[in-house]
């Protein structure tokens, strides 16, 4: 087992969800069997009569930690280009989603890239998929990313595997950015293939991700949309809501406050609000009304720009809000943790009183300073976890 995904990541729900670690891992042993972080497949041995666990992760490389956006420290790529745009051509839109389809053209058009593993949702299902897209087709049908989680790693191998994609665009959330930077500053051999295979990441500004339940629970059950109404969902952080656009044209919003308890665990601790390590980065925050922002921080990027620009399929302004993206940037780190803090101070008043609570609270401390939780701690925990009254 890889200690440090379990001890620094998952056992302090860090984990973002991006799938890297998966798609990575060099013997195939990790899978998804529940929706924060991966599990280890247990593999067993007959010896003799009895049968005994195999430690698959022994003489391994650990390849499944170099690319894991939570083990690294990461700083922040400078912007190189800020500017308001948006979708030009047969649709003019300032929606994130079809100015990175625009962007997408561009680059494949220009021999920048020849395909793309992007998020995506099923219209009919509102479940969200991973899709590899290879042609111009596919990188414009589909809605792109709705903000409902989903691993966007695990169709990675697919795309450079079995498509033999070797220029691929990375589209999806900050975090996945932070993982294929981490995958390109790796000096690891094995994952040679995976450094040169990916030309291009493109992440759109991110709150945080959220469970499916969000629209089977809250938006369907309580709010009573039936799935067949939702068209898309869009998220206005400046406002604080998340807006449902139904097939009928209609527009249904929900607070903040109601689907916070729906994101990802994951997501408490992440202050990368605006893609700060992807070459591109596009949101709604701080554009020049009827305009989304895009900022690029490599070269890689900002030829990206420029071919779109130069192909018609993006219009661009030089007008945008700084403050309001820094503000927001800060507020992001500062409203979630300070949630977080006040969880723990309850925690901690509970622990007083009940010794059991100790181990929780200990861990939650452990989670918001970033300090590792200590074996003693753990073995704690699990014993606790999964008392049985002995
Ligand atoms: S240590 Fe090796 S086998 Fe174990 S999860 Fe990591 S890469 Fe996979
Ligand atoms: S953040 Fe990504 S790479 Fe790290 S443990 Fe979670 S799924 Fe794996
Ligand atoms: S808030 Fe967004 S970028 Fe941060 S961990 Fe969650 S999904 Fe990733």
């Amino acid at each position: 087992m890889s200690e440090r995904l379990n001890e620094e990541v998952w056992a302090l729900d860090r984990c973002s969800g991006c799938g890297m670690c998966v798609a990575t891992c060099a013997k195939g042993m990790l899978f998804w069997d529940e929706e924060e972080h991966p599990s280890l497949e247990v593999r067993e041995k007959a010896l003799g009569l009895s049968r005994v666990n195999l430690d698959s992760c022994s003489f391994c490389p650990k390849t499944c930690e170099e690319g894991c956006p939570q083990l690294e420290e990461w700083s922040l790529l400078e912007p190189k280009e800020m500017v308001s745009v948006r979708a030009k051509g047969v649709i003019v839109s300032p929606e994130p989603n079809e100015v990175i389809k625009s962007l997408l053209v561009a680059s494949k058009a220009a021999g920048l890239i020849d395909g793309a593993l992007l998020m995506d949702l099923n219209p009919w299902t509102l479940q969200p998929i991973v899709r590899i897209a290879r042609t111009v087709e596919e990188m414009t049908s589909g809605l792109g990313m709705q903000y409902l989680w989903t691993p966007l790693f695990d169709r990675l191998n697919e795309a450079i595997y079995e498509d033999g994609l070797r220029n691929l665009a990375i589209v999806g959330t900050p975090c996945a950015s932070q993982a294929v930077r981490n995958l390109r500053s790796s000096e690891s051999a094995r994952l040679t293939l995976y450094r040169k295979a990916i030309r291009l990441s493109i992440a759109t500004f991110c709150t945080g991700m959220y469970r499916r339940e969000l629209v089977t629970q809250l938006l369907s059950q309580e709010k009573g949309i039936a799935l067949h109404q939702i068209q898309r969902l869009s998220i206005s952080p400046r406002d604080g809501y998340l807006m449902a656009l139904l097939w009928d044209g209609s527009e249904r919003m929900v607070a903040f406050d109601e689907v916070e308890g729906y994101t990802r665990r994951g997501c408490a601790t992440c202050n990368d609000l605006l893609g700060e390590s992807a070459d591109l980065a596009v949101g709604a925050l701080g554009a020049k009304e009827g305009y989304c922002t895009l900022i690029t921080r490599s070269e890689a990027g900002t030829i990206c720009l420029r071919n779109a620009l130069s192909f018609g399929l993006l219009e661009s302004v030089e007008e945008i809000d700084e403050a309001a993206l820094s503000k927001a940037a800060e507020e992001k780190d500062r409203r979630k943790r300070a949630q977080a803090f006040d969880q723990l101070k309850l925690l901690m008043l509970d622990a007083l009183r009940d010794p059991q609570k100790w181990v929780e609270a200990q861990r939650e401390f452990s989670r918001l300073y970033g300090t590792k939780e200590t074996v003693q701690a753990r073995k704690e925990r699990v014993c606790h976890d999964s008392c049985a009254q002995c």
